[in-house]
């Protein structure tokens, strides 16, 4: 777990923020899941029959657990958004160094990363995102000053409240135009504690912030950076903290998501300052799609590899329509691709090079983004089927 170091020595913590930019977390409110078995691949939330709590299990195959459905979040159009109160930075305590408003009160800017970080998870299931401001039933984000609003006030930017609150009925409902889940209403808090953002009484240095924007604002002009602040992505902590409410976990806490897939990502427990904002990981998306994809829970992830050295995890890059997969131990004799909602896009042209165990694969009837592909073996019964997030580079 990333905190700042003060189990040493003065020196040494005064040598540690000179040189390093320190790491605060992000928080998740209530528990974690760590104890799936190794091999099981992900740790899921179910809905039992009826009106039941929903309870969390370790599955490879959700969907066929008997008696148990998975536990999908939002059955609405997602959306949240600012609400202003007494813990409003414009009136507390996220001014700059010499008391200048910061760029993150500044009311568009802010709608505009609600939007960028909903947009984010949107793009990559069907899944059904709107804007910040648009309609009054959304996820409720405030600033609080109150540090018992947080697992640690000193280290958390934000929190994800209610949302593994265990109740009598599963999903979302909007009643009297208020947002409400299992027990209670959804609410992101974000950390506007003097103990996060006020100086340091010994060092005099720690003073954070969050900015808005797609890149972190360098420059002398930035008073926060120009006068030793540290300052976090403020589309970091809604990423990280709507991948929570959409009932993401700690990768860092959780088994693999799929072999291959780097523990890393928007989801991990903590965050460095003074960094441009983060993109979501294979990771993010992998358990993501797993949670709200159903064709995918049964992919398997042995015998087909691809290794290319320029592409990681579930992307594959394509060019001219085709896809290159190296390292397939099987002797493909089918290919065949089905969209996210399991609809088979028919077969695919391919052509196997069994000695250099080369597969080049037509993609020309699938778009980008993620896609099912399904390969038949000689001397195999059951298919292979492998994710991948296809993205043309031409
Ligand atoms: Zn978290």
């Amino acid at each position: 777990m990333g905190i700042f170091s003060i189990n040493c020595t003065a020196i040494n913590i005064v040598l540690s923020l000179l040189l390093l930019t320190p790491s605060v977390s992000f928080g998740q409110s209530c528990g974690s899941i760590q104890n799936c078995n190794p091999n099981i691949m992900f740790p899921y939330r179910f809905c039992p029959p009826g009106s039941g709590a929903p309870v969390y299990r370790c599955s490879n195959n959700p969907n066929n657990e008997p008696g148990f459905s998975v536990y999908k979040v939002l059955s609405m159009p997602a959306c949240a958004k600012l609400t202003r109160g007494s813990a409003d930075p414009n009136s507390s305590t996220m001014e700059d160094a010499v008391g200048n408003r910061i760029e993150v009160n500044d009311p568009s800017a802010w709608d505009a990363i609600v939007d960028q970080a909903i947009d984010k998870w949107n793009c990559l299931c069907n899944f059904t995102g709107s804007n910040s401001s648009s309609t009054s039933c959304c996820l409720q984000i405030v600033w609080s000053e109150n540090p018992s609003d947080f697992e640690d006030a000193t280290t958390r930017l934000g929190e994800m409240q209610n949302r593994f609150a265990i109740g009598t009925t599963c999903g979302v409902t909007c009643t009297g135009g208020v947002l409400r889940q299992v027990n209670g209403f959804p609410l992101i808090v974000l950390n506007n504690t003097q103990s996060l953002t006020q100086k340091n009484q010994n060092s005099g240095l720690l003073r954070r912030s969050l900015y808005t924007g797609t890149a972190l604002p360098v420059g002398p002009t930035n008073e926060l950076l120009a006068r030793g602040f540290t300052v976090y992505s403020l589309r970091d902590v809604m990423l990280h903290e709507l991948g929570h409410w959409l009932g993401l976990f700690h990768p860092d806490e959780t088994p693999d998501c799929a072999p291959g897939v780097v523990k890393t990502g928007i989801m991990k427990k903590s965050v460095f300052g003074n960094e441009n904002p983060n993109e979501l990981s294979d990771q993010d998306k992998c358990a993501f799609m797993k949670l709200y994809c159903p064709t995918l829970t049964s992919v398997e992830w042995d015998e087909i590899v691809n290794d290319d050295p320029n592409v990681g995890g579930l992307l594959l890059h394509i060019s001219d329509d085709i896809g290159i997969i190296r390292n397939v131990e099987c002797d493909v004799n089918s290919v065949s691709a089905f969209d996210i909602q399991g609809r088979n896009l028919g077969d695919m042209k391919f052509a196997f090079d069994a000695s250099s165990k080369r597969l080049e694969i037509d993609f020309h009837n699938v778009s980008n983004g993620p896609v099912l592909v399904e390969f038949n073996c000689s001397g195999r019964q059951a298919p292979i089927r492998r994710l991948f997030l296809v993205q043309r580079v031409n």
